[in-house]
């Protein structure tokens, strides 16, 4: 048994024993790596539609880490994770800094010129200097703030930390950011902050949109929520439509963007350009 104590001893004082048995800790400092070197850390886009005529009218920017061991880590996964362990700010403004980069990069490209969404999380806008980081990202690009939009979750919108965020939104919109609130219907909220808070769009949570066309309950919120929005001057957009039917639905119930894998998965960059600009014609060369 002093031998199980001297390996036990020797295993406690072993310097990666904190991650061996905290696989959350050995991910924080793998994305504290990842954060620095920057190359394990994309963003794929996901475009936005009119659902009748299939038109583009936007693209969201969804963070993805390609782990070098686990592969693809879920943003679901690592975002809470970042929030709790200080990361965020600095993953907040990687994706910043990367969206208005690949804007850049497209402006003088054949590619359809539409707002990058970008995601936005509380503690950006509760700690951070998020007006500040915009401001300097779109000069270093020279984009205009209406080149990109910021989505933020009802929960960001209604958290107490918060206090009024209005003066705050109303900053940004100032400067010309769009503002949509994400994951619409989902948090417990009183409608009554719609009218409060400045905003120019909702998006329809995907919960709402799953069961259409057949479920009457989705059926109703979801024509409220029209109604609501346009007697409010919002815009709204379905997200995660995924059939035909969804999108028939919504076409005739008067929503005039959709988002989901009907259109389009989320994409890497370059995937996303091989769709959207038609390839050259092949010309046979003289010989
Ligand atoms: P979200 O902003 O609501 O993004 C939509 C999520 O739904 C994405 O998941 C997208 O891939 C997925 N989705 C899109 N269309 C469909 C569909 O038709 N069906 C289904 N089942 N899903 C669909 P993803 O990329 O895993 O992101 C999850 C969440 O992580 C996002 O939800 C957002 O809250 C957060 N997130 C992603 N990127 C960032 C980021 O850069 N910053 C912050 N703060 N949060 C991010
Ligand atoms: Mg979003
Ligand atoms: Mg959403
Ligand atoms: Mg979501």
């Amino acid at each position: 048994s002093a031998k199980r104590l001297g390996r036990n001893l020797s295993q406690r004082f072993r310097p990666a024993l904190d991650k061996q048995d905290n696989p959350q800790l050995a991910l924080v400092s793998d994305l504290r790596a990842a954060l620095i070197s920057g190359d394990q850390l994309e963003l794929h886009y996901q475009t936005q539609h009119e659902p009748g005529s299939g038109e583009l009218v936007g693209m969201e920017a969804l963070l993805r880490w390609r782990h070098p061991k686990d592969g693809m880590i879920s943003p679901g996964d690592f975002i809470p994770l970042a929030e709790r362990h200080g990361l965020m700010s600095q993953l907040g403004a990687w994706v910043i800094e990367k969206a208005c980069a690949q804007q850049a990069h497209w402006r003088n490209s054949a590619m359809p010129k539409l707002t990058i969404w970008v995601n936005i999380s509380a503690l950006q806008l509760f700690q951070g200097d998020l007006e500040s980081q915009l401001t300097t990202c779109l000069k270093r690009y020279q984009l205009k703030p209406s080149q990109i939009g910021l989505e933020l979750t009802e929960s960001v919108l209604l958290d107490e930390r918060a206090g009024d965020m209005g003066p705050r939104l109303q900053a940004l919109r100032d400067q010309g950011f769009a503002i949509a609130i994400d994951d619409f219907g989902t948090g417990y909220s009183s409608l009554g902050y719609l009218k409060r808070l400045p905003v120019d769009k909702i998006k329809l949570d995907r919960a709402f949109i799953k069961e259409l066309p057949h479920d009457q309950a989705d059926a109703s919120i979801v024509k409220a929520v029209l109604a609501m929005a346009e007697g409010m001057g919002l815009g709204v957009i379905a997200e995660g439509v995924e059939t035909k039917e969804q999108c028939q639905f919504l076409v005739k119930a008067g929503c005039t963007s959709v988002q989901g894998f009907y259109f389009a998965r989320p994409l890497a960059a370059a995937e996303l350009e091989k769709r959207l600009v038609p390839a050259p014609a092949i010309v046979p060369s003289a010989s």
